[in-house]
Parts: structure tokens; sequence; C-alpha cells
């Protein structure tokens, strides 16, 4: 499929790199392709970005059918820019399709799309310390039609946005509240899929912790509510003794590019790691007994994000004050990949 390019005549001026938030502020131009049962994915662009008109019956309002993903672009010291492992984000767009009935994409072409429009706002790229160009394509049903059906018309839209090192103070832990009251997934729901509902689902949750003085929420399973399942838009490890531990993908969780490639740099360090169920009690009981020695969580945002304590109804779980030596070597290894600055030797890195 050709992808057609219709340049803005206006373009805006670039931010200020040391001032930049996240997902504020947009590039020139988006990516754009509809979807039709006659015609499949057709009309592949890029136009100016911009507002998009639908009509207020549109399938997505109402139900909520809707994918996302999450990744970014780097600048590298020696003047290029790439992505990290984006075809495993392409691969998880079908996935999440998949499950909420959303027609598959051709994986390939939808990372030539990406690599395309990146390519045409290369200037949008950040270079300072930490920096990098966040990619955002999405998923909506568009038949303007009430009844409650899978939708024959879809939209896939890509826009791009610059966004500041997520720690501008150096990385440092964050307390956490495991929510005991709400779930944010349960077995045969959409817990692993990138689909809108999941996140409202879970604002209530975050604002509650909010209130209470916390960044994050600790999911448990939405069942017995006993087992760890992930942090917010993040995977979550700890390391107890000289095991670390995060929980399996039963369909509950997102199944994390950062997760994964966690799990393989510790491999190669020969670090012992599990995929397991891990109880509250577990956690609690290590702690109790000093084994508790480190917890991060693992997300394209923040890459690694310590956890300093957690609060688990009256009891309060004391990781620690500052980063753990895993924790920081992991961020260090994989930023450096990401930027360039360490030899990528799995092949994570694609150029644009
Ligand atoms: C996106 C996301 C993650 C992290 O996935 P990455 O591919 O590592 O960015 C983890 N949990 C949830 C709920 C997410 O939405």
């Amino acid at each position: 499929m050709n992808i057609t390019v219709n340049k803005t005549d206006t373009p805006k001026q670039k931010p200020d790199e040391s001032n930049l938030q996240f997902g504020k502020i947009f590039t020139d131009h988006m990516f754009i392709m509809d979807y039709n049962p006659e015609q499949g994915w057709h009309d592949a662009r890029i136009v100016p970005y911009g507002p998009l008109e639908y009509d207020p019956a549109t399938a997505v309002f109402h139900y909520g059918q809707a994918i996302f993903e999450g990744m970014k672009a780097y600048a590298t010291a020696d003047g290029a820019i790439q992505l990290f492992r984006p075809e495993q984000n392409m691969q998880r767009i079908n996935q999440s399709n998949d499950r909420i009935c959303i027609p598959p994409i051709d994986e390939v072409f939808a990372l030539e799309a990406v690599k395309t429009l990146v390519d045409l706002e290369r200037q949008w790229v950040p270079k300072a310390e930490g920096t990098s160009l966040y990619i955002r394509p999405f998923i909506i049903a568009t038949d303007a039609f009430l009844g409650l059906r899978v939708s024959q018309n879809y939209q896939f839209i890509v826009i791009l946005s610059p966004v500041a090192a997520y720690y501008p103070q150096g990385i440092n832990p964050v307390n956490i509240y495991v929510e005991t009251e709400f779930v944010r997934a349960v077995r045969g729901g959409t817990g692993y899929a990138k689909t809108a509902g999941n996140y409202a689902a879970s604002l209530k949750a975050q604002q509650k912790a909010a209130q209470k003085g916390y960044v994050q929420v600790l999911w448990l399973d939405g069942v017995e509510q006993k087992y760890v399942e992930e942090v917010g838009a993040m995977n979550v490890f700890f390391q107890i003794g000289d095991e670390v531990i995060t929980p399996p993908l039963e369909g509950t969780i997102l199944p994390g590019i950062t997760r994964q490639s966690v799990m393989e740099l510790l491999r190669s360090w020969d670090v012992k790691v599990s995929e397991r169920k891990l109880s509250i009690d577990e956690l609690h009981q290590a702690f109790q007994e000093g084994k508790l020695v480190e917890a991060f969580g693992t997300g394209t945002a923040a890459v690694i994000s310590p956890i300093g304590e957690l609060c688990w109804g009256s009891e309060i779980i004391k990781i620690s004050k500052e980063t753990g030596p895993l924790a920081k070597r992991l961020y260090t290894t994989l930023t450096g990949i990401q930027t360039g600055s360490l030899e990528d030797t799995f092949g994570w890195t694609v150029k644009v």
C-alpha cells in the first residue's frame, strides 16, 4: 500500500527541550488509514495534525471499541533515530485487536507507516538526555450506529509527541498503594489487551491512591485479590533473596515489551528469573524476614520505576528509599541500548 503525504503549510514552532512534559504537544503531521469490509485497510495517508470530525453516534464513543500502543523514538549521539523492538508493538496491536474484534492490521506495513511518519518528523525528536518522541498508534471503531455490535469501519491513527525525561532529577523510588477493593482484570476478560476500557476502569483506584498520597496502584488478581498482578501501566518485578519474580501472563496482565526485555537481560546476567504467581502474603512475609531486596515496575514510559514502599491495608511494606543495584543496572542498560550509547547485542533497535 502506498502512503500519500500532504504536508502542512504552517509548521509549528518546536518546543524548548528543557521544558517538555508528557503527551501535551504534538508534531506537525499524523498518519491515518481507514478500514471497511470491501476494501480492508486502505487510503494510508500522512496529513497535517489536527482535530478529526465524527458523527456523535460513532461506536467508539459509546462502547469503547478501541485499542492503542505506546512506543518511543530515540535520538542517538551520532544523529540517527531508532525505535526499540517496534515489531513487538505491532504484534501486540493484533493481539489487542483480536480480543475486541477489530480486524487485524498488516504488522509490517504498520511499522513502515510509523517509520515514514517519524522520518518526516525527524526534527521533532528531542536530543536532550532522557527525552524521546513518544509514538501513539491507536485504532477506533467508526460506525455511526448505536446498536451494540462489532463495527464495520475503523481508523488506524498514529500521532507523535516529544516527551521529557521521566526522571528529570534522576531515577527515584515511588510509593505504591495496594488496591484491595477494586480490580483491574479477571480471567477471560480484557486484561492482556491494550484496550481503552481497561484504563477507564482503573481510574477510580488511581484517584483513591492519589488522595492517599500514592503515585500508583498495585493491582491484585480479580478473583481472590491475593496475587500480585501489575502496577498502573507497568509490569512489576520483586527480588526475594536471589530470585527475581514477575507474575505470569495468564490473560489478566499486559504482556509488556519492557517486561520481556528485562527478563532477557536478567537471564543474560545469570540472574534467576521466575514467572510465577506471587501472593501479597508471600511478599509481606519476605519483607518481615528481611528477604525482600528490590521491587520495580517496567514500562515504555519510565523504563524502570523502583518501588520505595507498598501500602497494603494497615501494613507498610518498606523496600528501599534508594534505587537498588538491579533496577539501576537494568535502567542504565536498557536506556543505553535505546539511545545507542551501549552496543545492542540483542538486535532490539531498529533505525528510522
Ligand atoms: C503498556 C502497559 C504496560 C507496559 O508495556 P510496555 O510494552 O513495557 O510499555 C504494562 N501494563 C499495562 C497495563 C500497560 O498498559
